[in-house]
């Protein structure tokens, strides 16, 4: 299940050495080598899986229980004032390495960081097309 042509499959492994936060069977946490704030950190499966669509859910639980303790002890440790989860999939949505992780980006007050999206304006009958689509 690992892609030797994957740097952070490497990276998990231990092959190519990294700033590690935590490290069990089957996830490796490293610091992000181009933080967006101090602390900014990637969780990442041993596994090769290219993104949530191909993350089986025994993992994408345990990855999401990993957030949270890493989450946890960024507060306690970095006293930071927030966090974010961002989780790219697919060029489209800014993912730059095709292997699943997940950001942690610890916040700061005044930190001048911006993780957002322009909100839209959409009317009632777009939305409920849309929840259409989605649900039914
Ligand atoms: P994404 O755009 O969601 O695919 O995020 C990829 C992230 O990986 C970026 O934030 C990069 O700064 C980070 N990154 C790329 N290569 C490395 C590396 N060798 N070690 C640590 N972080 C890396
Ligand atoms: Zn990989």
């Amino acid at each position: 299940m690992k892609d030797d042509t994957c740097i952070f499959c490497r990276i998990a492994a231990g092959e190519i050495p990294s700033k590690t936060l935590y490290e069990d069977d089957e996830f490796r946490v490293i610091l992000d080598l181009g933080p967006a704030t101090k602390g900014h950190a990637l969780i990442l499966p041993k596994n090769h899986y290219r993104n949530l669509f191909e993350l089986p859910k025994e993992q994408a639980e345990k990855a999401i229980v990993l957030a949270k303790k890493m989450a946890l002890r960024m507060q306690e440790k970095l006293h930071c004032d927030g966090l974010n989860l961002v989780q790219n999939n697919g060029e489209t949505a800014g993912q730059t390495v095709f292997h699943f992780h997940i950001h942690l980006i610890p916040r700061y007050e005044g930190d001048g960081q911006v993780i957002g999206w322009k909100p839209g304006k959409p009317e009632d009958a777009e939305l409920e097309a849309v929840r259409k689509t989605i649900a039914e």
